[in-house]
Formats: structure tokens, C-alpha cells, sequence
């Protein structure tokens, strides 16, 4: 993607989706990073569901080590990982209560000093919760930079850096929402939808993989079978 195309690449997001928000839901700072730690690996619905019966019951530190290691085990147990996921929980939680006065820090040496929480979790908090312009490169970010040559790279943190130094600050907010968003909707990995697709002409992809995509999946029970 040449550089004098990335600013109407994302203008062309942005008006279609003026405020884009995170899916998962949370009310405060704290859910927020419980549930930015409980999704590694898991999707944002299968922790939403989770979440709506936890943080009714606890949705403080001071209340989720309360609910102890097998209170929060029952809550979470539909989440892939969830034993890993509890223990990091309860940890964090600890920490947050003796060394932060039971609040989430703002920076990201803070942040990713808390146990299960990486690169990509710090840069979800620090942008959704405290505003800055980070770039949480998930599958999603990593597919789409590298598919549209937004910002192509061999890992996510290669990506992350060129997202960072390419996209026009006026877009560097939200664009790490109108990145997963597209991807998990639009742009998706098997099949992307590029006839509903309003970036075609910016996409470096685009029209040779709109005749190359993988074919659709045939549901195993409408399978013929061998007999
Ligand atoms: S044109 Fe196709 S490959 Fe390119 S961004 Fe759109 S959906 Fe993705």
C-alpha cells in the first residue's frame, strides 16, 4: 500500500464507523484488563458470556481474590486456558491490591509486570482505558496489515512498529479497532469478503485474491460418504 493511500484507507473506515469500541464489554478499568487477560486465545463472545456472570459476583481485585482460586475456576471454566487464565487472574489482582492501591497503572512496564499480561494486552489497556495510540496486533491486525501491505511483517511486533510509523496520527487511535474489526468481519482469513469490501483500491491484494481465495468448508455432515 503506497504511503499517499493510507490516510483514505482510513478515512474510508472511519465513515463507516465513526466511534469503533472494543467488543468485549467491561465498566470500569479493572474488567477491562480481566477481560483483555481471559481472551488470549478464546473470542471476545466466549469471554463476554463468562464475564456477565463473573462481574456481577466480583469485579474488583479486592473481590476477585475474595472469590478465591475455585470461585473464579467456576466462572471462567467455558474459557480456553481458564486454570492458567485464574491463577494469572488472582495474581494480578494480588498485586494490583498490595502495590497499586487496587487500581489498573497507566504505563506499560507496570502493566506488563502483571502476570498473563503481554505486549499485546498492555497495548488494549493502555489504548482503550487511557486514550494513547498503541497498536494491539492480534491475528486479525496481523492478517490485514499484511494482506492489504499496510504494514507488512514477519512477526506481530514487526507489524506493530510499522502500523505505528505509517498511520497518520489523526487515525492512530482507533485504528487498531477499524483494523480487527475489519478483519474479524470483512477481511477474514479463509474467505475474505472482498465484494463487500469498501478498501479494494487500496488493498495490495486485491483483485487477484478475490479469484484465489480457499474454498468454502464442507460441513462434515453434509459429506458424501465413502461407501
Ligand atoms: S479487498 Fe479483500 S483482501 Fe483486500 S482488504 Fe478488502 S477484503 Fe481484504
Amino acid at each position: 500500500m503506497k504511503t499517499q493511500d493510507i490516510a483514505p484507507f482510513f478515512a474510508t473506515l472511519q465513515a463507516a464507523n465513526p466511534q469503533p469500541e472494543t467488543e468485549l464489554e467491561y465498566t470500569n478499568v479493572f474488567e477491562l484488563l480481566a477481560a483483555v487477560l481471559l481472551s488470549a486465545q478464546a473470542t471476545d463472545v466466549g469471554v463476554n458470556k463468562a464475564t456477565r456472570r463473573l462481574f456481577p459476583v466480583a469485579n474488583t481485585p479486592a473481590k476477585l481474590l475474595a472469590l478465591g482460586l475455585d470461585g473464579l475456576t467456576e466462572h471462567i471454566r467455558t474459557i480456553g486456558l481458564y486454570r492458567t487464565k485464574a491463577k494469572n487472574l488472582l495474581e494480578t489482582c494480588r498485586i494490583l491490591t498490595t502495590q497499586h492501591g487496587g487500581k489498573v497503572p497507566g504505563t506499560r512496564a507496570e502493566l506488563e509486570a502483571l502476570p498473563g499480561v503481554g505486549r499485546k494486552t498492555a497495548n488494549v489497556v493502555l489504548n482503550v482505558a487511557f486514550g494513547e495510540p498503541t497498536m494491539a496486533v492480534d491475528t486479525h491486525i496481523f492478517r490485514v496489515s499484511n494482506r492489504t501491505g499496510l504494514a507488512p511483517g514477519k512477526n506481530p511486533l514487526e507489524v506493530e512498529l510499522k502500523l505505528l510509523a505509517r498511520i497518520p496520527p489523526a487515525y492512530l487511535v482507533d485504528a487498531h479497532h477499524w483494523l480487527i474489526l475489519h478483519g474479524r468481519y470483512v477481511c477474514q482469513a479463509r474467505r475474505p469478503l472482498c465484494a463487500q469490501c469498501a478498501v479494494t483500491r487500496w488493498c495490495d491484494a486485491w483483485p487477484a485474491i478475490s479469484t484465489a481465495v480457499a474454498p468454502a468448508k464442507v460441513p462434515h455432515s453434509s459429506r458424501c460418504s465413502a461407501t
